[in-house]
């Protein structure tokens, strides 16, 4: 009897020495799935660089940034592109892979676009009825330049018809506020970019930092006051940056993350450190003419899909910046913790 009840404490307390013990594998365990999660992220970036050299990512490389201004049948200047240009330039844009992104997207890093495809940004300059003019239930009329963008991208899933507008006083050739919020809401709500061009289209060139701030600010509180938004880029007019260059970018109305130029090179990619935000080149879209033989659209496409170790391929993930090893040097060092080398 008395043995029985020995072990029977026996018993009680080789269940009490397992309930203790029971609390000692959970911290096995706790370790077990720390290591887990640093060998899970491993396998992750093992992959994801793996990823990133099958599609040759190079988030390095540079990006085409192409400067529109009117969309007429009948181009007057070399500025000016025919709806017929206008949608062969977009073909050509979506035969060569590339996807197009804002500037405000481009100048913040955040390339969303799928592995293996080349951003290319879209500008407009002067807000131009040719570029945008809406029908009383806010439909784009044929041929101007959000139109077609939309057509282009419902023939190409997957191609998506982001660009970004700069705007002057003329607001789309609209003068009352009532049409111009009209105007600048529906950018806005189709999601595209509004961006600013300063009041007046001056040249701000050796002007003084009061007049500077008083172009773009004024423009960028109506453009506010109109819609809610603030722009983020701006494109300065002939392409000429103010005596202090900080001046296009912070003022006291505005914080630009990038003013575009408006010559003659693709940009360099934000992660690299060739990336100046006061100064980020754009390119005129042209054939092979006269002056634009090297330095407009159709020939910097050709150089870059001869060139493809110099062009910006994505790997798909936003969350990195992948490029081959060799160029590590030329990644900024804010861009680091994302950097993706194989
Ligand atoms: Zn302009």
């Amino acid at each position: 009897m008395r043995l029985r009840i020995l072990s029977g404490l026996g018993v009680l307390a080789a269940a009490a020495f397992l309930t203790g013990c029971d609390s000692q594998p959970s911290t096995v365990k706790l370790t077990d799935t720390k290591s887990d999660a640093v060998a899970k992220l491993k396998a992750t970036r093992a992959a994801k660089t793996k990823a990133a050299a099958k599609v040759k990512a190079n988030e390095l490389g540079q990006i085409p940034v192409l400067m529109f201004h009117r969309i007429v049948p009948k181009p007057a200047t070399t500025d000016d592109r025919s709806p017929q240009q206008f949608r062969a330039d977009l073909e050509r844009l979506v035969r060569e892979d590339y996807v197009p992104i804002t500037a405000a997207q481009m100048v913040s890093g955040k390339i969303d676009i799928p592995a293996g495809k080349h951003p290319v940004v879209l500008t407009f300059d002067d807000s131009s009825p040719s570029q945008l003019t809406l029908n009383e239930v806010g439909v784009p009329q044929k041929d101007t330049a959000v139109a077609i963008l939309k057509e282009v991208a419902a023939a190409h899933p997957g191609w998506r018809p982001a660009a970004t507008f700069y705007v002057t006083r003329d607001m789309f050739g609209k003068t009352g506020a009532e049409e111009q919020a009209q105007t600048l809401g529906w950018l806005k709500d189709n999601g595209f970019e509004i961006g600013n061009h300063t009041r007046d289209h001056l040249n701000l060139r050796g002007r003084p930092q009061k007049d500077v701030e008083e172009q773009i600010g004024s423009i960028a509180q109506q453009i506010k006051s109109l819609s809610g938004v603030n722009p983020t880029t701006i494109a300065l007019p002939y392409g000429n940056q103010p005596r202090n260059k900080d001046w296009a970018l912070h003022g006291k109305f505005y914080n630009h993350q990038g003013a575009f130029l408006a010559g003659y090179t693709p940009a360099p990619a934000p992660f690299s450190k060739a990336f100046d935000p006061a100064g980020i080149p754009r390119i005129k879209v042209m054939e092979k003419k006269g002056d634009c033989a090297q330095f407009c659209s159709d020939a910097w496409l050709d150089w870059l899909k001869n060139n493809p170790d110099m062009r910006y391929t994505s790997d798909g993930d936003v969350g990195t910046v992948a490029y081959p090893k060799f160029k590590a040097p030329y990644l900024r060092k804010s861009f680091a913790t994302w950097s993706l080398p194989y």
